[in-house]
């Protein structure tokens, strides 16, 4: 530990930010099994992807290279609202009278609210260097549709949302943010598209989920001119993008002669858990140090902790390529909890062939309640007002420091605070009031879920 007090902020120049981004499958013994084509059943090549994601974007998903130049444009953008702070603890550590010290790596200081910017700056050059002059998306909260919203208000692309019903309905201030960028948002399920109109005949109250409208989305990108599609976490080339998040931080943490002994990230669909840790489970893969990685998933969407590592569909319609993921089954609905971010059924198969192979150690899950206890305490003493998703980062960090605390150990210990909770005052409020349910599958529900995984003949029974 450095002699002298380290500053609560450690902050590094724009000149600081890395101009390459990692790619963690560099340096993985054994690369994750490919991506299945849902027709053909056979491995995916570029081609397949082309007509839904920009070229350069299709490489990168595939590509082995170690380090990727970041475009010059890519980076003026970063240099908006990057270096992100790392942040010391001092005021929770002593609230929590724990030996170990805790830092926290801050991605919520952008409109999006989020890191999702990270990427989606990033596709938006992509496609608009190809030519490309629209996107379409979906967003079930908000956050991913706002911050591709920006992306292509900056890029000058038209952008499409679809955006699921019940948030449509619900969050009107997010579609006011996207639309005030530029983007045109509909609810789905829409009656514009096959996929949208199929499940409006057969459900008309229908209230839309993810999976409709990553359907509508990816229909209305490959029947449109000049259009493509963008998607906001899971897949390989985000992760890469979102390693600027790990790279910054370690930098951060040199500076300080600190090294994290533990390193904790909330998983959805694990890009900010990828970015994260991409610098440091660099030295784990090359025999360089040994932090220990955590990855934190709700007890209502347990796809790390009680999910099936096997090939599954990325989406309920099946128009997307089979990916080799934990999951929960491609039908499975987890219940409505307020950290929307992190209902997704899968989760990025290169994280799940680092938590299968053993080097991603450890996954929890944990309930909303003690999530918003923890977010209640850290934004009382941090300044900060967490995004339901980043608490429960929180929350076992915290748990990790107390644990230290019983032990008599000040370990180091780094977490991923990936958003703030400015349009999430409706969940703190339910919580305040304690109407705030916690929710776990059964083992019937979860039996549902995975019946909806493919057996397939040869390659999964
Ligand atoms: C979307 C989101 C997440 C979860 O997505 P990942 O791809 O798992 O990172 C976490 N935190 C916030 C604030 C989000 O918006």
């Amino acid at each position: 530990m450095a002699s002298t007090k380290i500053p609560n902020r450690i902050v590094l120049t724009e000149d600081q930010i890395p101009t390459q981004w990692y790619n963690i499958r560099a340096d993985m013994p054994e690369d994750h099994d490919p991506y299945l084509h849902p027709g053909t059943l056979q491995p995916v090549g570029p081609d397949d992807l082309t007509p839904i994601f920009a070229e350069a974007l299709c490489m990168q998903e595939g590509t082995p290279e170690r380090y990727i130049d970041i475009p010059g444009p890519v980076l003026d953008y970063f240099k908006m609202y990057r270096p992100s702070p790392m942040v010391r603890a001092y005021s929770l550590e002593k609230a929590l009278d724990t030996p170990a010290r805790i830092y926290y790596k801050y991605e919520g200081n952008n409109t999006s609210g989020s890191h999702k910017l990270n990427t989606a700056v990033a596709q938006a050059y992509y496609n608009k260097a190809q030519g490309i002059n629209r996107m379409t998306t979906e967003t079930g909260a908000g956050q991913w549709g706002t911050a591709l919203a920006m992306a292509c208000a900056y890029f000058d692309m038209d952008l499409t949302v679809f955006m699921v019903k019940c948030s449509f309905m619900q969050k009107p201030y997010r579609k006011g943010v996207m639309e005030t960028y530029g983007a045109t948002v509909y609810a789905s399920p829409s009656d514009l598209t096959d996929s949208g109109r199929a499940v409006l005949n057969a459900y008309p109250e229908n209230s839309g989920s993810l999976g409709t409208a990553i359907s509508e989305a990816v229909e209305t990108a490959t029947s449109t001119p000049n259009t493509r599609y963008g998607l906001g976490s899971v897949l390989n080339h985000v992760l890469l993008h979102q390693s600027i998040i790990g790279l910054e931080a370690k930098k951060q943490l040199d500076m300080v002669d600190e090294y994290p002994d533990y390193v904790i990230g909330c998983a959805g669909g694990g890009s900010n858990l990828g970015g994260l840790i991409a610098g440091y489970m660099q030295d784990r893969l090359t025999g360089k140090g040994n932090p220990y990685f955590i990855a934190v998933e709700p007890a209502a969407c347990p796809t790390f902790t009680r999910g099936r590592f096997a090939y599954d569909f990325c989406d309920v319609g099946h128009v997307t390529p089979l990916a080799k993921m934990f999951t929960l089954g491609n039908s499975f609905t987890p219940a409505s909890i307020h950290a929307g971010g992190l209902r997704y059924h899968g989760m990025s198969p290169m994280l799940c062939k680092l938590y299968n192979d053993g080097f991603l150690d450890e996954a929890r899950a944990v309930y909303q309640r003690e999530v918003f206890e923890a977010a209640t305490l850290f934004a009382k003493h941090e300044a900060i007002l967490p995004a339901p998703e980043s608490a429960h980062a929180i929350r076992t960090a915290i748990d990790v420091a107390l644990e230290c605390k019983e032990r008599g150990e000040a370990k180091t210990i780094m977490f991923g605070l990936t958003g703030n909770g400015t349009f999430d005052i409706g969940a703190y409020m339910q919580y305040h009031e304690g109407s705030m349910d916690d929710f776990a599958p059964s083992d019937e529900e979860l039996e549902q879920g995975f019946a909806t995984i493919p057996s397939l003949p040869g390659i999964q029974e």
